[in-house]
């Protein structure tokens, strides 16, 4: 059902979108990678992947923090390969600060990249799935989009609003093609995590083992990390027939996180 098929991922340079890119091509599907890094580097991620799995990868450098980008990022898909099937918003970042000393221009950034870019591409992508018949968009959240933590304010309430958009959109995708669900990962260890426990570390003079350990045991009964590999399992399976009648949910691969 993949086979042949358009996968949009946004920040697929690097963590959870390098692994659901991957996973994508696994399944035959043409990927668009998106997201920042060293060209070399990512020039040698996009060959590999075309390589090892016998698809066609192109990377777009587009900036998701700017709404044009976004609209860019999906009309540059349709025109390469005709169609975008599979649209992962999956591009993020993250900050840290009590909420008085939050500063108000990384608010903006948060809640541009996190939240509006899921907006303007979705927006962008929606009509073409629904004149081609087949529409998978699947908005990366994360257990942040359920519950809340301190010192993120920015990112909970961006998180909470792509849960929130993902609703609207599978309420009225719901006589269409189209299903619209989002993922919520808890702890995945990937470069935007690693900063936090690094952060931990100084902050608590504890060694990164002990600051990994305890950044698990705080928050995520199993004390186990989400690998991006399972992220990428769980977002071929939205995208694929089973998942048909699946819409508008906000699925928990957490460790048991948000069981508690
Ligand atoms: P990461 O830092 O490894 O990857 C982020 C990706 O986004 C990179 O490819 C980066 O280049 C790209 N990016 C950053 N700014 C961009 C911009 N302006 N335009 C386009 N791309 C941009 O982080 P990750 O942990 O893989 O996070 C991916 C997503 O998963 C994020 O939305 C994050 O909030 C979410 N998430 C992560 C975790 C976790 O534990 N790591 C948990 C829950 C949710």
């Amino acid at each position: 059902m993949l086979k042949g098929r358009t996968a949009v991922v946004s920040g697929s340079t690097s963590g959870i979108g390098l692994g659901i890119a991957r996973a994508f091509a696994a399944e035959g599907c043409n990927i668009v990678m998106n997201g920042f890094g060293d060209p070399a580097e990512i020039e040698a991620l996009r060959a590999a992947m075309s390589r090892n799995y016998g698809v066609e990868v192109i990377y777009d450098d587009a900036d998701l923090s700017v709404a044009d980008s976004c609209r860019a990022l999906v009309a540059n898909a349709e025109e390469r390969f005709g169609a975008v099937d599979v649209l992962v918003n999956n591009a993020g970042i993250q900050f840290v600060a009590p909420v008085e000393d939050f500063p108000a221009e990384r608010w903006d950034a948060v809640v541009a990249l996190n939240q509006s870019a899921a907006f303007h591409t979705i927006r962008a992508a929606l009509p073409g799935m629904k004149k081609r018949g087949y529409g998978r968009i699947i908005n990366i959240a994360s257990t942040h989009g359920l519950v809340a933590s301190p010192n993120k304010a920015a990112y909970v309430s961006a998180k909470h609003a792509v849960v929130g958009l993902t609703k609207v959109v599978a309420l009225e995708s719901a006589r269409t093609p189209v299903t619209c669900n989002a993922i919520c990962p808890g702890w995945v260890l990937t470069p935007l995590v690693q900063k936090q426990i690094e952060a931990r570390a100084a902050s608590e003079k504890i060694s990164i083992a002990e600051a990994t350990q305890a950044l698990l045991a705080e928050k995520q009964p199993t004390c186990r990390f989400t690998t991006v590999e399972q992220l990428g399992g769980v977002a071929v399976f939205l995208a694929g027939p089973a998942a048909d009648n699946i819409t508008g949910i906000a699925l928990a691969v957490d460790g048991g996180w948000t069981a508690q």
